[in-house]
C-alpha cells in the first residue's frame, strides 16, 4: 500500500507581507526534502481545485462567497491583523481544500493507504464565519465532513498537534458528536482557546494544553494519557491529522521543544489506532511550522512514518 503526497505550485502564489512567517518558502522546503530518494515511493498528484459547494460542508455559503469576493486583483488586502489575501490566495486556498478532499477520496476508497497534503495557507484557525490566524477555509473540517457525506464515514477523529489551538475546528464541531476534535498545543498562546475544560456539547472536544518550555516527555505523556485513549474508544472510520510542526524546538512562534522524531512517534501512534479501528485510513494536512529547517525535518519524519505504515 502507498502514501499519497498532494501539492500544487499555486501554493506559492499566496503572498503575505514581507517578513510574515507564513511564506511560500515553507512549502518550497517541503517540496525539496520530499524529492529525496527515500521518498521515491510516494504517489505524487497535483492538488485539484475544490468547489464552493465542498467548502460549504464546513462554512455557511455566505461566508464561502465573502472570502472569494475579498480576493484582490493586485496588492494585498488585510482580512485581520495577521491574515491577508493576494491575487493568488484564492486559488491556493481552493487547491488546499481540493487536496484535502482528494486525499479523503483516495484513502476512503482504498486507492492509497494514507495521504499528506503539503499545501498552504493552513486552515485550523478558520471558524465557521471568520478567517483568522493565517487561515481562510478549514481544510480539516471539510475533509471530515466530506468523508461522512461522500463515503459514509460515521465518525471522524481530527488530531491537531499544531502548537496553536485549532479554535476554528473546535468551533465548527463544538456540538457535533460525530467528529472528535483532539488537540495538543501550548497554552498560554495565540489564539487563547483550548483549555482542558472546553469539551464541546457532547464531550467530543479533547484539549490537552502544554506549558511553555515543555518538550518531548510532556508531549508524549499528554498524547498517551489524554489523547490516544479517547481516539481509540471513539472508534473512528477515518483519522485526519492537522499537521502543524511549530511545536518544534527551532520554531520562532512558540516555546515548545519537540524534535522531529516526536512527530514521527506521534504519527506511528495514530497509525496504530487507525490500523486497529479503520483499516489504517489517515489523511494528514499541513498546518503551521515556521522554521524552515525544523519544518522540513519534521515533515520528513512524519511522511516517512506514513510510508512505513
Ligand atoms: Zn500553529
Amino acid at each position: 500500500m502507498s502514501t499519497l503526497y498532494l501539492f500544487h505550485p499555486a501554493a506559492l502564489d499566496h503572498r503575505t507581507p514581507l517578513g510574515h512567517p507564513e511564506r511560500p518558502d515553507r512549502v518550497r522546503v517541503i517540496e525539496r526534502i520530499l524529492e529525496d530518494e527515500r521518498f521515491s515511493a510516494l504517489v505524487r498528484e497535483q492538488a485539484p481545485m475544490a468547489t464552493p459547494e465542498l467548502v460549504a460542508l464546513a462554512h455557511p455559503e455566505a461566508y464561502v462567497a465573502a472570502i472569494a469576493e475579498a480576493a484582490p486583483t493586485e496588492g494585498l488586502v488585510a482580512i485581520d491583523a495577521d491574515t491577508s489575501m493576494s491575487p493568488g490566495t484564492y486559488e491556493a486556498v481552493m487547491r488546499g481544500v481540493g487536496a484535502a478532499v482528494q486525499a479523503v477520496d483516495e484513502v476512503m476508497t482504498g486507492k492509497v493507504k494514507n495521504a499528506f497534503s503539503g499545501m498552504r495557507p493552513p486552515g485550523h484557525h478558520a471558524e465557521r464565519t471568520r478567517a483568522m490566524g493565517f487561515c481562510f477555509y478549514n481544510n480539516a473540517a471539510v475533509a471530515a465532513r466530506h468523508a461522512q457525506k461522500a463515503h459514509g464515514a460515521e465518525r471522524v477523529a481530527i488530531m491537531d498537534w499544531d502548537v496553536h489551538h485549532g479554535n476554528g475546528t473546535q468551533d465548527i464541531f463544538w456540538d457535533d458528536k460525530s467528529v472528535l476534535y483532539a488537540s495538543t498545543h501550548q497554552m498560554p498562546l495565540y489564539p487563547g482557546t483550548g483549555a482542558a475544560s472546553e469539551r464541546g456539547t457532547h464531550d467530543t472536544i479533547v484539549n490537552a494544553p502544554l506549558r511553555p518550555g515543555d518538550g518531548s516527555e510532556a508531549f508524549r505523556e499528554a498524547f498517551e494519557v489524554a489523547i490516544l485513549p479517547r481516539i481509540e474508544s471513539f472508534a473512528p472510520d477515518l483519522i485526519v491529522i492537522s499537521a502543524g510542526f511549530d511545536a518544534h524546538w527551532r520554531d520562532p512562534l512558540a516555546n515548545l521543544n519537540l524534535t522531529e522524531e516526536d512527530f514521527g512517534w506521534a504519527t506511528r501512534k495514530l497509525l496504530d489506532i487507525a490500523e486497529r479501528r479503520c483499516g489504517g485510513r489517515v489523511v494528514s494536512l499541513l498546518e503551521g511550522g515556521y522554521d524552515l529547517e525544523g519544518l522540513a525535518r519534521s515533515v520528513a519524519a512524519h511522511v516517512k512514518a506514513l510510508m512505513e505504515a
